[in-house]
């Protein structure tokens, strides 16, 4: 057995080669044969190590959520349970195959297959909006209709916009990963403030900009919930100056989701033409974030688990992943290329 990897299953998912028994982190295995991809296994490991996820899955809580009788294909959140399943209990000289995921991916998401390069934080968007949509409670969606909460006080109707979320959208995974997200919008004119309701899937945020060395993960979040003025040609129409405006612009969060994801844009806007490489620190536990909390909300504070890692150019880079096992706590590194 491998001397570098303490779990030569779950580093045998990440064998391109797929040759069984053997370690990827040793290199004996440099051949791709079209097994999962970097940024596939990168997520992969990421959700594998989550624990809640993990568990749905193991105890095929997943087949009383799959609807067969509305949707004409479950088998993208078939094989996506059935390879966290055969990854977590098949003794350690089995090598676990991807195929079947993978051609369901490809059937799914076929842009996301070959060897370009490709975004983590994209598949993951893509790979858990098809389990969703797989395992989603709602099997006839209501007719869209318009209501307005406007009037009502904020919280009111941020919970008013969560629950018509929910009357369409509500699996498991929703459960875990979805929040949402507060926008208001203040005319500096009248002071107006209109507020928006959205929920997200992760957040996005802007790397920090220091003078010189590393910024915090706590400085990303202040720049991405930082008040932004809206001016010039952006103008909005004030709602009740029935004309375009200058208005300030800020987001916080009105419910945090069990499960956090945050992504660094460390991609320039216009297609990866270059990479920010600014180092950024984080905390391993109680990363509170109560400060961005549009009420007060007790359940904002995370321990970090699982971190996607894209390292290289924008030219040419390579996804690893830490994650933390549930069930030992113990840390490891998957990385596919060694
Ligand atoms: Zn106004």
């Amino acid at each position: 057995s491998c001397t570098f990897c303490p779990t030569v299953v779950r580093s045998a998912v990440w064998c391109e080669c797929g040759v069984p028994n053997t370690c990827c982190q040793q290199g004996s295995c440099r051949v791709p044969c079209g097994r999962l991809t970097c940024f596939m296994n990168s997520i992969l490991q990421c959700l594998s190590n989550t624990q809640s996820l993990r568990d749905y899955c193991l105890h095929n809580s997943h087949r009383r959520d799959l609807n067969n009788n509305s949707r004409t294909n479950t088998a993208l959140m078939e094989e996506f349970a059935k390879l966290i399943q055969t990854m977590w209990t098949s003794s350690s000289s089995e090598a676990v195959s991807p195929s079947e995921f993978k051609t369901q991916i490809q059937r799914y998401a076929p842009r996301f297959v070959g060897y370009n390069q490709q975004d983590a934080q994209e598949f993951l968007r893509f790979l858990l909006d098809g389990l969703h949509n797989e395992v989603n409670r709602v099997t006839v969606r209501p007719r869209g209709t318009v209501e307005d909460f406007d009037h009502l006080p904020d919280e009111e109707k941020g919970k008013k916009m969560w629950s018509k979320y929910l009357e369409r959208e509500d699996s498991k995974i929703v459960d875990l990963f979805v929040g949402q997200l507060k926008s208001s919008l203040t005319c500096s004119h009248c002071g107006f403030c209109s507020t928006v309701f959205d929920p997200f899937w992760d957040l996005s945020l802007p790397i920090a900009k220091k003078g010189y060395g590393e910024v915090s993960l706590m400085d990303c979040m202040r720049l991405f919930t930082k008040e932004d003025v809206l001016d010039g040609d952006e103008k909005p129409t004030c709602y009740r100056c029935k004309a375009r405006r200058r208005c300030t612009k800020k987001f916080t969060i009105q419910k945090f989701p069990k499960i956090l994801v945050l992504h660094l844009k460390r991609f320039s806007e216009a297609r990866r033409t270059s990479k920010l490489s600014t180092f950024v620190n984080f905390p391993m536990k109680d990363l509170d974030l109560r400060e961005f909390a549009s009420e007060n909300s007790i359940n904002a504070v995370y321990n970090l688990y699982a971190v996607s890692n894209h390292s290289g150019t924008t030219m040419g880079g390579h996804y690893t992943a830490y994650c933390r096992n549930p069930s030992s706590g113990e840390w490891y590194t998957f990385n596919d290329s060694r």
